[in-house]
């Protein structure tokens, strides 16, 4: 995969009076599993075929033109002969824009609570020199693993569920039983005031004739040995090898779709009374710093989601659900079967 380019940010204040540059590492991989995900969405790319990231060019402002961008691409290789994009906007860099303020506040040279925007822009890589190669030489090619796709039709999944959230378009729909949510809730009020979770199985569908991939959750395992606290949570390798063997015994080829886990948020906000807890920003679609990098780290599959199952002060434990949307973790809807 050739990236030939640094990628840097500018930021201003609210007055357009500039902050300052700061260099990005950026972590593409969500990129490119969006992007070989839409390929299959698509149509592009069918079962059984592979993608492979050829290269990322950034896509320069259609104005001002380089070195400042609009966004960038990903190109694909489909069994390394067809070729297929998708374009991502700098919308990409927003968390490193903030990671990046953060460090200026540090250093004094913006205020805390201050508005700043960004502008990207990429400039070519020095030369860099390459080691000398040794007598023993790879070639690592990337290959995506082939997801087993069930065709079935979208319409009747359709008619035996209602929406939870927003229904967007960029997202591939998701399927999951009541079954589902009633033993999330029951596991998160045992747990009190620890935070707990499970995987989240089934199978990826297709309707050929809708044109779309849509996931269908057939069950939740309880993550009994996660490590967990009020705060955090854990999968330890027992987790998984509990989940395969859950998987094989059940004989129906689930695969993992992503995960859930509950926000002790009674515990959190102990503290403050009902009213302010049930308008606090954690008790429903928060997603901590900590729960983006366990999703990025085990979940950076496309099509793949997180529940929160929120424990506030109410009668009943409320849901939000997480997914894959250009390459950042954004809420979605999610579909409850009946
Ligand atoms: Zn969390």
């Amino acid at each position: 995969m050739s990236n030939e380019y640094q990628y840097v940010l500018e930021l201003f204040r609210e007055d357009n009076t500039p902050v300052g540059r700061a260099e990005i590492i950026v972590d593409w991989e969500p990129a490119e599993e969006w992007a070989k995900f839409a390929a299959l969405r698509s149509g592009l790319l069918s079962d059984g075929e592979t993608a492979r990231v050829l290269s990322i060019d950034p896509v320069w402002h259609r104005e001002v033109g380089e070195p400042l961008l609009d966004g960038f691409r990903v190109n694909l290789a489909i069994n390394g002969s067809r070729g297929a994009a998708t374009d991502f906007t700098t919308d990409y860099f927003h968390r490193l824009a903030l990671q990046a303020s953060t460090a200026f506040i540090e250093k004094g040279r913006l205020a805390k609570g201050e508005n700043i925007h960004y502008v990207a822009a990429a400039f070519p890589q020095k030369e860099i020199e390459q080691p000398e190669a040794s007598g023993l030489q790879f070639t690592v090619e990337e290959v995506a693993p082939v997801l087993n796709i069930i065709e079935s039709s979208l319409g009747l999944f359709m008619e035996n569920s209602d929406l939870m959230g927003e229904a967007r378009k960029e997202d591939a729909p998701v399927f999951i039983p009541r079954q589902v949510f009633e033993e999330a809730s029951a596991i998160t009020r045992q747990a009190g005031a620890k935070e707990t979770g499970g995987i989240l199985i089934g199978h990826l569908r297709r309707d050929r004739e809708a044109g779309e991939i849509f996931l269908e959750v057939t069950a939740q395992i309880p993550a009994r040995d996660a490590e967990a606290d009020l705060t955090s949570l854990k999968f330890t390798p027992e987790v998984w090898t509990e989940v395969r063997a859950a998987i094989e015994l059940r004989r129906r080829g689930e695969i993992m779709l992503g995960w859930w886990h509950s926000h002790p948020v009674r515990e959190w906000c102990r503290e403050c009374p009902v009213e302010r807890q049930q308008k606090c920003a954690m008790a429903s679609e928060f997603f901590s710093a900590h729960d983006r990098h366990l999703h990025r780290t085990i979940f950076p599959g496309a099509h793949s989601i997180a529940l929160v199952a929120n424990d506030t002060a109410t009668d009943e434990v409320t849901f939000s659900a997480f997914g894959w949307r250009r390459g950042a973790v954004e809420p979605r809807g999610v579909y409850i079967v009946r």
